[in-house]
């Protein structure tokens, strides 16, 4: 039981978005974790989507979905890596959400009678949302991270739900963190702090006064520059603190680290400072800057142009890559433009592994089957993601076991081999948004697999995000031709994972795996990957 009041830290952002205020909460919720405090973090968004799981990759980046199976923001990705704290459904709340509560209430009849408004009833309903988080109490901290910028009209509920909780809490259990920007010019040869100072004023209209600057910039801020920003900014010299372009991600919390952040909320939090040990942190990030070996690793999919929407693959590898001791180079592959085998030679030459990304939507799907031929055929490492799956079935389906219309219902109604289909459950769903088979779901792995040989057990907990299923008729063609039916889930009978047994690593999984990789503990299949295909790059 924690007995000290909820001590929350707000991280809001200024001058433009994209600065990182995902990173910055992750990494100082990694800072006051690994200095020993209970800690979790929020979201808030302030778009009107009830959740981001109905929204184009390419607007909003990649759907990150938790083991209660909710479909949140990728920042939400980024605090799980960096913290290894479970999230659930509660540390993501849009205004969509918050607006659908107060109008169901409304239309309850709960209100009794009274006009409905932004504030106070909208104001009380984040509040609530924030408070809820911690009951029954569990954390010391709750970082509670605001989407958009400051001076968004849509962000404005929730700035005056914190002016609101930190007049009724005290500065000594609310903190104010701010992103900021402060731009080079080049021709002048100056770095600018007007943009932070306007960024400020803005947040100081509406009653709030950041503890805290994180100004995010690509070259060391001198003295001169951070007093003047303290002084304009109404914040201690000391907490202006220099966000310099870092190599690494997980090198944040340690520039941070080293600027005394953890020091500066905890004593504003009137908390017990003790020693404070990141040399695990460091010990990964020197580790991510100084690998022994390059391997190649191609990733075929549709949304390669904006690599946000596979945020969390990527940030697998880099996982995966220090465990390795390598650095693994990342080379996309738009599947668009991969029609036949000769595209499928000419770009992917270079693959040490070939990872097929997950998708939806028949756009590209033929060239993912040609890509996961190209492995199978070639013997390249290949790691398929749930359609990546789908799709190396189908071409096994095709190109093994004869079968040469065999497709996914998804792509192909009425294909005579829906080797991938819809099950019973999912054909009477209309609606889109939450309806997948989504969360985690337990999966029994089979020994002696390569599967089995990665997790070193026999039960795991994966996440999901799909509809479609392979279709079980079709398993006994399927074993007869060689292939292995690694993992499935025990309670539904599903197929969760799939490998070739003559290839030395082909192996596909229905499920997420990059979803639960993170940072000092890389996930098992992406481990093994980019094992085999270091091997392969070896034997090239
Ligand atoms: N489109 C496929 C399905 O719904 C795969 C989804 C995915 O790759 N996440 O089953």
């Amino acid at each position: 039981m924690v007995k000290q009041p909820t001590k929350y830290i707000f991280v809001l952002g200024g001058v433009l978005s994209g600065l990182g205020k995902g990173i910055a909460s992750a990494s100082i919720g990694y800072l006051l974790k690994s200095r020993g405090f209970s800690v979790t973090i929020m979201k808030l968004d302030p778009y009107l989507n009830v959740d981001p799981g109905t929204m184009n990759p390419f607007q909003h980046g990649e759907v990150f979905v938790l083991d209660d199976g909710s479909e949140t923001d990728l920042d939400l990705g980024h605090y799980e890596r960096f913290t290894g704290i479970e999230m659930s459904a509660a540390n993501n709340t849009t205004t969509g959400q918050i607006y659908q509560a107060v109008l169901d209430r409304e239309r309850r009849g709960d209100y009794l009678g009274q006009t409905i408004q932004v504030i106070p009833h909208i104001t009380d309903e984040i509040k609530r949302v924030i408070k809820a988080i911690n009951i029954p109490k569990k954390f010391e901290i709750v970082i509670c991270e605001v989407g958009g910028t400051v001076g968004d009209i849509e962000s404005l509920p929730f700035l005056e739900t914190i002016r609101q909780m930190r007049m009724e809490l005290g500065k000594e259990n609310c903190f104010i963190a701010q992103v900021t920007l402060v731009p080079f010019i080049k021709t002048s040869g100056e770095l600018k702090t007007k943009p932070t100072q306007h960024s400020v004023m803005k947040l100081r209209e509406i009653g709030l006064n950041p503890d805290l600057l994180l100004c995010r910039t690509a070259y060391p801020i001198p003295r001169s520059v951070r007093d003047k920003i303290a002084l304009f900014c109404n914040v201690h010299p000391n907490h202006v603190i220099e966000a310099i372009d870092v190599e690494s991600i997980y090198e944040v919390p340690l520039v941070f680290y080293n600027q005394g952040v953890t020091g500066i909320i905890i004593n504003q939090f009137l908390l017990d400072d003790t020693d404070h040990d990141i040399s695990k942190l460091e010990n990964f990030v020197y580790r991510v800057k100084n690998p022994s070996q390059r391997v190649t690793i191609s990733l075929c999919g549709k949304y390669t142009s904006l690599p946000d929407s596979y945020k969390s693959v990527i940030e697998a590898f880099t996982h995966a890559a220090v465990e390795n001791d390598a650095h693994v180079i990342l080379h996309w592959v738009d599947t668009e433009d991969i029609q036949s085998q000769e595209d499928a030679i000419q770009h992917l030459s270079k693959a040490d592994g070939i990872l097929i990304l997950p998708g939806f939507g028949s756009r590209g799907i033929e060239g993912k089957i040609m890509c996961a031929q190209f492995a199978r055929e070639n013997r390249v490492p290949c790691l398929g993601i749930c359609l990546g799956l789908q799709c190396a079935m189908i071409e096994f389906a095709r190109n093994v076991c004869g079968l040469k219309k065999a497709n996914s219902t998804e792509f192909k109604k009425q294909t005579p081999d829906p080797i991938i289909s819809l099950m019973a459950d999912q054909k009477k769903v209309k609606s889109k948004g939450g309806t997948m088979r989504l969360g985690a779901y337990p999966c029994k792995l089979k020994p002696g697999t390569r599967a089995y040989a990665a997790y070193r057990k026999k039960m795991i907990l994966e996440r999901h995000r799909h509809r479609y299923e392979v279709n079980n008729k079709y398993q006994t063609l399927f074993g007869n031709h060689g292939m292995i039916f690694s993992g499935s889930n025990p309670e539904l009978n599903l197929v969760e994972i799939i490998e070739l047994k003559d290839h030395p690593w082909f192996v596909a999984s229905q499920f997420h795996p990059e979803l639960k990789s993170r940072v000092e503990k890389a996930h098992p299949l992406f481990r093994e990957f980019v094992k085999a295909s270091i091997k392969y790059r070896k034997t090239k």
